[in-house]
Parts: structure tokens; C-alpha cells; sequence
């Protein structure tokens, strides 16, 4: 069996999330604008799910609007503002920052080609934004402030929650996307994200299928939409909605919300949750990354972890060997039945060193060095014991050889 360590890059469909889906592809596939049964059925079915997503983050149902993913909710939240001062020729700002996914980095070199001005913020060695530079950077005419919750690859939390007070005294929308920190951390968007106007998720980060998400949208927030066609999603979001998908999504929701908040929870659908095999808590989780990495730091020496001074998502690991070659390690890795990661998923397979490393101040060896090992809720100590056998005897291998190769062509 592979052991899957690179949960950031995308989660497996739990198996009640693919109970809660399948029907919708078989027998109830009305499309839910149809008037008649079938069709109602099946919205009745869509917005069951919209409040399992307000419900994990704290919001009301109409301020959730179905999507294909992250990428297209950050789009969305980056173009859904920006656009329409661009129509109308008025002068616009956007600040964010050097370390998003590239999901918002190129929607924003987009709109700055087309006469937006974008600030790109640097976050400090630690990986994490100064609310203060958010300040300084403000201007008359800041219009959108988008700042990421947790990173993909470090795992470093951002202190949106201040940067979003910040933005808002100063009459800023307030975009974050949460891709990567939703159904890890606890998202309030009634409590300490009161501020943020627009947040991003993604349902295969969160145990539902590959090419659902939402955006949420602030009552009373003005968003363009990118698609022309139907009246779906409020005006929104164009396009029939991926019924089965979004039923997922929301089943993905409900399970995020009960592990998060504890098994006594009140579901929405009232379907009980059955136990996972891997961790059954936030705390239990973060207490298995942490025995891994520390574990990792004492058996292979010279390793540290980048972002350790940073608040971090509670399954990740950037792990750095200075001297050795992450790709090859997670090649070498592979080839032995684990997934790890070198940069984010979309970007493997570059020779560019991550973005993210490099505006935190790592040299480009540094960044070559790193490695990201993500766990989900699955993974189970079986797990984690047998990678603590493969990895440092990996790194070992790898570091005989580029010492057998130096040896032989010595600079
Ligand atoms: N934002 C972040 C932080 C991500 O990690 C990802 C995916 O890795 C995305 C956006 C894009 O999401 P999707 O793959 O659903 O388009």
C-alpha cells in the first residue's frame, strides 16, 4: 500500500462523501433549475449542502456560491471586484502578496497587465505577513486586500484576522484564500474573520471531489461575475451547478465541521459520522505531525524545518537537508511508495525554485532542499512509522552518492 503524505496537493473522497454523491449521478440527476419533481429534488439537495458550507464557516447560506475549485473562487473574488473599475476607467489598487498560490499571483499579473496596480507584499523569514506592512501599503485607492490563510507548501498561518481590521477601517474589500486552512482550522466568519468580504475554499482539499469549491461573498459585496449565461448562484456564478459535486462538497463540509468541533456535534443532515482510521481530532493530528517531525529532525542530521517559528497548519512539514536534492529525494521516495511533494503540486516538475522559499529570504539551494510531507486525517502512526524508516535512510542514500560524485569530480 503507498503512503500518501501529500494531503496539501489533494485529499482521497471519504467514503460517506461518496455515499452522499452517488445517488446524484444515478437517480436523482434532475437539474435543479427544472421546475418539475425531479428538478426540485434535486435543488432542494444543492442547498441542503449550501448550509453544510455556511455552517463551517460560520455564515449565512446565501452568501455561499458554488464554483469549480479554488482557482476559480480566487479568480472570482480577484476579478468579481476588480473588473468593474476597469470598465469604468477608474483608478484601482490591489495588495497581496509574494507567497499566494498562483491562483491568485497570476489572476493579479493579469488585472496588472490590464491597468490594475498590485502591491505584492513580502512575508518575513518565517513566512508570515506583518499586518503593518498591510497598513503601509494601503492607499486612496485600495480597493481589494487579498491575503492567503494558511500557506500550501510551509503550512505558515496568516494573521488575516488583523490584516482584515486593518483593511477594513481603511474601506478595503477583504479577500483570503482558505484553501489550504479550511477544515484544518476553525473558520468564523461571523467571529474573528467578521472583516473578511470574500473567502475561498476548495472541496479537494477537504475530502470531497476534485473540481468543486465556493466562494463566500459578504452580504451586500458587488462581485462581476466571470461567466455570462444563466441566473444560477444569485447572479453569481453562471452555468448549471455540478450537482453531484456540490452534494459532496457539503457531506465534505459536515465532517470537517463534526472532527473540528468534536463528534457531538449537531450535523445538518443528522447522518452519523463513522470513525477514520487516522486521526480523530484537530489536537490528535497535530500531535502525530509533530512526534513525525521530530522524529524526522533526530534522525537525519543537519535537517531543520522551515516556518518552525511561524503558527503552522496542523498536518504540515517543510522539511530542509541543506545538500540534498529535494526532487531527487521525492523521486527517491516515490519509487519506494510515498508521496511527498517539492514545491506545490502545479509547480513540480519546474526547475524554478519555489516562489514561497524565496521570498522568505532562502537561497535557491535552500529552496532546492526542501521538501513537503502533508498528512490528512487518514494517515495513521502505521504510517508515519514506516516513513520514519524509509525517509532518513533515503536522505542517507542520496547523500553517499552526491559525496561518491563529488569525490569523483571534485570542484
Ligand atoms: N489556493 C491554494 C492555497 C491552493 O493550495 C490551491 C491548490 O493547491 C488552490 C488555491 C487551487 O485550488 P483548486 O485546485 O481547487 O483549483
Amino acid at each position: 500500500m503507498r503512503i500518501d503524505l501529500d494531503a496539501n496537493a489533494t485529499t482521497p473522497v471519504l467514503p460517506e462523501v461518496l455515499g452522499a454523491i452517488q445517488p446524484f449521478w444515478l437517480e436523482r440527476y434532475g437539474n435543479p433549475s427544472s421546475a418539475h419533481m425531479s428538478g426540485q429534488r434535486t435543488r432542494g439537495a444543492v442547498e441542503h449542502a449550501r448550509i453544510a458550507v455556511a455552517s463551517l464557516l460560520h455564515c449565512s447560506p446565501k452568501e455561499i456560491v458554488f464554483t469549480s475549485g479554488g482557482t476559480e473562487s480566487d479568480n472570482l473574488a480577484l476579478s468579481g471586484i476588480l473588473q468593474p473599475f476597469l470598465d469604468r476607467h477608474e483608478p484601482a489598487h490591489l495588495i497581496t502578496t509574494q507567497i499566494e498560490h498562483h491562483a491568485i499571483l497570476f489572476a493579479a499579473e493579469s488585472l496588472e497587465r490590464r491597468g490594475i496596480e498590485v502591491t505584492y507584499l513580502a512575508p518575513d523569514h518565517n513566512g508570515v505577513i506583518n499586518p503593518a506592512d498591510v497598513e503601509a501599503a494601503l492607499r486612496p485607492h485600495t480597493k481589494l486586500v487579498s491575503v492567503m490563510l494558511a500557506n500550501n507548501e510551509t503550512g505558515a498561518i496568516q494573521p488575516v484576522g488583523k490584516i482584515a481590521r486593518i483593511a477594513k477601517a481603511h474601506g478595503a474589500i477583504v479577500h483570503t484564500d482558505a484553501v489550504q486552512a479550511a477544515s484544518k482550522l476553525p473558520l468564523d466568519l461571523s467571529g474573528e474573520f467578521k472583516n473578511v468580504d470574500l473567502l475561498s475554499i476548495s472541496g479537494h482539499k477537504i475530502y470531497a471531489p476534485q473540481g468543486t469549491g465556493a466562494l463566500f461573498v459578504r452580504q451586500g459585496v458587488e462581485l462581476a461575475p466571470l461567466f455570462h449565461g444563466g441566473p444560477h448562484e444569485r447572479q453569481r456564478r453562471a452555468g448549471t451547478e455540478n450537482v453531484p459535486g456540490i452534494v459532496g462538497l457539503g457531506r465534505a463540509a459536515e465532517l470537517a465541521l463534526a472532527w473540528l468541533e468534536g463528534q457531538d456535534h449537531q450535523l445538518v443532515s443528522k447522518m452519523p459520522v463513522a470513525p477514520i482510521p487516522g486521526s480523530q481530532s484537530p489536537a490528535e493530528l497535530t500531535a502525530r505531525r509533530n512526534h513525525f517531525e521530530q522524529r524526522l529532525l533526530a534522525l537525519i542530521p543537519g535537517a531543520c524545518i522551515n516556518c518552525a517559528g511561524a503558527p503552522r497548519i496542523s498536518n504540515t512539514i517543510h522539511l530542509r537537508v541543506d545538500g540534498i536534492d529535494a526532487e531527487a529525494l521525492v523521486i527517491a521516495l516515490d519509487l519506494q511508495g510515498i508521496s511527498t511533494s517539492f514545491g506545490s503540486a502545479c509547480m513540480s516538475g519546474t526547475a524554478e525554485p519555489s516562489h514561497v522559499l524565496v521570498a522568505m529570504g532562502l537561497t535557491p539551494e535552500q529552496a532546492h532542499s526542501s521538501l513537503r510531507i502533508s498528512l490528512s486525517r487518514l494517515t495513521t502512526d502505521e504510517e508515519i512509522e514506516r516513513a520514519l524508516e524509509i525517509i532518513p535512510a533515503a536522505v542517507a542514500r542520496l547523500r553517499k552518492l552526491s559525496g561518491s560524485l563529488l569525490a569523483a569530480n571534485p570542484v
